[in-house]
Formats: C-alpha cells, structure tokens, sequence
C-alpha cells in the first residue's frame, strides 16, 4: 500500500489513506512541479549531496574512502531524506536514473552499518565522537529519517532491502533507550524518530517499534537531555521542559516541535489516549489562535528557530522556515486521519499553496531556509545550505502530493481533501477530477463506478457561498465554508459533481494582538495570499504602499508572469516617507490619511512565486490607512 501515511490498520484512524498509485495527477499546477521535482530538483541536490561530502561521510564511514568525517553532524539526514523523496516520485514515475541512485545509497547503507545494526556516519567506528554519548547529536533523528525513507522503499518497490537495514538498527535502539536497567532513559534531542518508529511499525507489524516511539514521546519533558546550547537558547528548545501532557501551546524550535507532534498524532493512531490527545489539541489551538503566519508559515524567533508568545509574528525577520510548513503539513495530514475535521485540511491547504511552495524556486533549483513575508531586498533562493534540512523536505512533499488528496472510510466513504486535476481510485470508487484550482474554483467530479457512497468534498473555510450540484441539480445538502460536504446516493458511472468556490478577493486584517500588522491588510484568492514585491508597482517601497481603502481589487489572468500566475491589480498610492513627512519620525495622527504620495497600480502576486525575479523588497501586509 503506497500510503504516505499508512492508517489502513490504525484502531483509533476515522479516515484511511488513498494509496499515491491509485491517484493519477494530470493537474496543471502541481503535477508540472512534481515533475520539476524529479527531473531537476532531485537530480541537483543528488549532485549537492555528493559535492557537499554527505556521501563521502558515508563512504568514510563504511571503509570505502579515506579521511573524516566532516559537515554538519546531521547530513546523514539529507541523503536519507533525498532516498524518500525519490521513493516516492517512484511511487508514480518510471525514473530508472533515481532507482540506480536509490540502490547505490542502500548499498552504501548496507557497507556503513555497523554489526550490531548501527547506522550514524559521525559515530560509526567512533570516527567523530562516541554512540549515544550526546542527546544533540541527532543520531535517532537521523535514524528517524533513515525509516521513513525505508518505509517508502518498501511502499513502493515492495523490496525489504531498506527495511532491514532500519529494522536492524531499530532493534539495537529498542534495545538500547527504555526505563529498563542498564538502558538510556532519554529521548534524542531532535524529535522526528516517533513518527518513524510507528510507521516501521505499521510497516513491519513489530510492536516493539510502537512501543519505542510511545517510550521516546514520554520520555521527553524530564529534563533529561541537560540543558541543550547551555545559556543561549532557551530551555523549551528540545520541548524536553515540561511533560506533553501538561503543556498547552506549540513551544521551542518549530520543527522539532511540529516532527515531535506528528509522532504523538501517529501513536494516537494506534493508541488512544484522551489526556494526551487533549493536551495536543490544546496545543493545536494554542497555534492557530496566536502562532501561525497567515501563510501557514510557522516559528518566528531567528535564532532558536522557535516559537514565540501569543502574537509575535515579525513579519520580516520571521523565521518561518520551509521544513516548518512541511512539517506543519505532516501533522495536520495525522490529525485529519484521527478526526475527519475539515479545519485540519484547511491549515495543509494553507501550507501547500504558500509556506511551503515559497521555499522553492519556480525553477526548481533554488531554496529558501526562512520564508519571511516582509523584505527590505536583497534576499534570494539558494541551490544549497549548510544546513540543507530544507531542499530535500521539499522534494519529499512535492513527490508525495498525491498521497494527500484523497481518503476513505470504513463506511466506504470517499473524501476530498484538496482540489486538483486527475484520476483517482478511492476505495472502491474511480472518480475524475478537473479543476483550475487555485486559481478559479470550479471543481467537476465525475463519478466512474457504481456503487453507494457517501462523497465528501472540503469546502475551504474561506469559502462562504460555495454552491454545489449533482447532474445538474441542488442535491439539498449543508455546503459550509470550513466543512466536508456529504452526498450520500448509489452513485452511478457518469454521474458528475459541481462545487464552485467563489474566488472572490479578500483583504484580511490581523487580530489586534499581531501590533506589527494594524492598519494593515494582507489580500488572498482562494487558498493563495498575496504579496507586492518592488518589481510590480514601478519601483515603489511596497512596505509604504497604500491600498486604496475599500477599492475594487481586480484578479487578472497572466500567463507570461511567473510561469502563469493570477495577479491582483488595485489602485494604490506610493507614499514615499521623506516628502510626506519631511524628515519627522511623528506627527498627530489626523493628518495622516490616504493618497499623499503618487498614484499607482499595485500589482500583487501569489506568495509563493515572489523572489523569482530581482532580488528586491516584499511585503504581504500593506498599508490601508483611512480615506480622507
Ligand atoms: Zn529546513
């Protein structure tokens, strides 16, 4: 089973997944980047891979090649990462270059692990430093990545040669980390080995892996890890502060975090746990009530990569980096199989079409670490990092889209998640799906097969007045912004169902809290936010632009821009500060109204394709200030 996430056995599972080979994208706008991912973005950070030694180390490591091992201590997670990225652009495309690379990394895996099942290039033979001596050392979350990549091995190839080498090295760390005597009782400083010991168990059916990822999830909040970068990063950082079960909003580092919270969504999966699963919905509502970016970008503080309080949300210096949005997706893709709640589809619609696609350059080639919404210029897209978390963790998302689309039920139900052209076989459903989405929202769905079936469609929660039909006519049923639609009827092949969404453009203020934005509006189109770079309003600073308070925003359709994009034009003023305000830094606040700079047509473009061109200033939130 090709499932991303593979629920189809989970007790505690509403929803059960859609395997990627029964979907078949033909979609306009995501299956052009997926094939970007795998015949350009894949093949480049191959080539980074072996250029940056990450496969030197393993080479190192596995007595093949001479000399250190040097880099980051976890870059054994970028080829790993890489590998499940590949597996599952395999899972839907013949590609014989990536199988050869795919094999060539497993048996260079196979070479470097140790006999006992190690598998960590810095500490094999004790190169670098010593196994399990340092909680920070991301040796189980590399280990972590390892398994995910050998669960999609396995999904897709059928092969168990990936699996054994993680089971090898998973029964080592079950025999290793646990409360028993003579065992380590901490978990790994980098969160993401939870998650991946329950999906190897899920794969493999050892209920050890289980019931090591329970051990690592309760293990963390003690205070055992010592106190990580001693002095200059706070102590939530590693969330090893305080137990899980008594915290009530998203702390520390983002992405561990939100890796960390996937994990505990996957063993609430398997294991049901109210007091847990009360203290991770908390902790989800604590996040959507006061820090998220309204690109489903996440974590704001640049330094420890970490959340911050209730409405700190800088908007240029956020932090909001791309593996966040990633793993922002990965979790509510977990609570949405618990649940069945269109609001978690909702927030991974909102980090597909923004905070993560932002992280990738249209050309596939180029990457941002953080993706901030405001931008005094001078930022660009880089091919590779230092800490190239990030390139590889797109690819894995962009390869797996299909996997995200659909889902079933035990009822034999059919669910919609996101909207995009193509076929799928959704139980024992064949439906076909055409849209232009995002950039209008008509969706058509044919029904293929017979049979009876509940079909549920999301309607977006920005989307109030959606109207939907069936052959035509009102199937008079509850069609709410924010909530699955449900046509329960014996379906019959050619039977087709309308929904349209109105992409009507929004301008959306931030709560008051969120000081940073007053005054301010970001404007959106369906699940797109939008952005004015320098670029589009003659060389204005788009931070002081005006939006014309109440004005008529038109979306146009521009197939030369940006590899085609819908932009929004509005009258605008530039407001250049020097001559309005004449050198002062105050002035009373009645005087400062609407249109003292020169008129201008503001252009706006989708998020996600801004820094393409020069590298000049963005701003998301603009100024609206009051008319005269
Ligand atoms: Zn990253």
């Amino acid at each position: 089973m090709t499932a991303v996430v593979d629920t189809s056995l989970s007790p505690q599972a509403r929803l059960r997944p859609v395997p990627i080979r029964a979907v078949r994208l033909t979609d306009a706008f995501w299956e052009p980047r997926r094939q970007l991912n795998r015949t350009v973005s894949l093949r480049e950070q191959h080539r980074m891979l072996e250029e940056t030694g990450r496969f030197h180390n393993l080479r190192v490591a596995a007595g093949l090649e001479r000399g250190s091992n040097s880099g980051k201590v976890f870059n054994d997670s970028d080829v790993h990462k890489w590998m499940e990225a590949a597996c599952w652009q395999l899972g839907t495309d013949e590609d014989p270059w990536l199988v050869e690379r795919v094999d060539a990394i497993l048996e260079l895996l196979e070479q470097a692990q140790e006999p006992d099942g190690y598998l960590f290039s810095p500490f094999v033979r004790g190169l670098r430093g010593q196994r399990w001596s340092d909680g920070e050392a991301h040796e189980l979350y590399c280990a972590g990545h390892l398994f995910q990549a050998a669960v999609a091995h396995h999904r897709v190839t059928g092969s168990d040669r990936a699996l054994g080498i993680s089971r090898r090295f998973a029964d080592l760390i079950c025999a290793t980390f646990g409360e028993g005597r003579g065992k380590l009782d901490r978990p790994d400083g980098h969160p993401e080995i939870e998650m991946a010991l329950v999906e190897l168990y899920r794969e493999t059916g050892e209920a050890r892996y289980l019931e090591q990822a329970c051990f690592q999830i309760d293990a963390r909040g003690h205070k055992r890890l010592g106190e990580p970068y001693a002095g200059w990063i706070s102590a939530d950082y590693n969330q090893d502060h305080r137990p899980l079960r008594e915290r009530d909003r998203p702390e520390g580092h983002a992405v561990r975090e939100l890796y960390l919270q996937s994990g505990v969504t996957d063993r609430l999966l398997e294991v049901a746990d109210p007091a847990l699963e009360s203290a991770q919905m908390r902790i989800w509502e604590s996040l959507v009530r006061g820090q998220v970016y309204v690109t489903g970008g996440v974590g704001v503080r640049d330094v420890s990569e970490a959340f911050g309080r209730d409405y700190e949300l800088p908007n240029e210096t956020a932090y909001a980096e791309t593996c966040a949005a990633v793993a922002l997706i990965m979790w509510n893709w977990r609570l949405l199989q618990l649940t069945g709640e269109a609001r978690f589809a909702d927030l991974i619609e909102t980090g597909l079409y923004n905070g993560m696609l932002s992280g990738v350059s249209i050309d596939g080639r180029e990457y941002f670490y953080a993706n901030p919404l405001a931008c005094n210029g001078g930022l660009k897209r880089r091919p590779w990092y230092l800490v190239a978390c990030c390139p590889p963790n797109i690819a894995r998302m962009l390869a797996s889209l299909p996997g995200y689309l659909y889902g079933t039920d035990d009822e034999r139900g059919v669910w919609i998640h996101q909207y995009a052209t193509g076929q799928a076989t959704v139980g024992a459903a064949t439906l076909a799906v055409e849209t232009s989405y995002p950039w209008a929202g008509d969706i058509r769905v044919e029904v293929r097969s017979a049979g009876t079936f509940a079909l549920r469609l999301r309607v977006p929660g920005w989307a109030s007045d959606a109207r939907l039909t069936v052959n035509g006519a009102d199937p008079s049923v509850a069609v709410e912004a924010g909530t699955y639609a449900v046509l329960s009827r014996d379906w019959r092949p050619g039977d087709v169902v309308e929904l349209s969404l109105p992409m009507r453009v929004r301008r959306l203020a931030s709560h008051p809290g969120l000081l940073e934005n007053a005054g301010r509006v970001a404007l959106t189109r369906g699940p797109l936010v939008y952005c004015v770079e320098q670029a589009d309003v003659g060389g204005a600073d788009p931070r002081f632009l005006e939006v014309a308070a109440g004005s008529e925003i038109k979306a146009s359709r521009r197939p030369d821009l940006l590899g085609g994009v819908t932009v929004l034009e509005s009258p605008a003023w530039a407001a250049p500060p020097e001559a309005a305000w004449n050198g002062r830094l105050y002035r009373e606040a009645e005087v400062v109204r609407q249109g003292d700079g020169e008129p201008v047509r503001l252009t706006a473009i989708p998020y996600f394709a801004w820094a393409n061109r020069e590298a000049g200033r963005m701003q998301v939130w603009l100024r609206e200030p009051p008319p005269r």
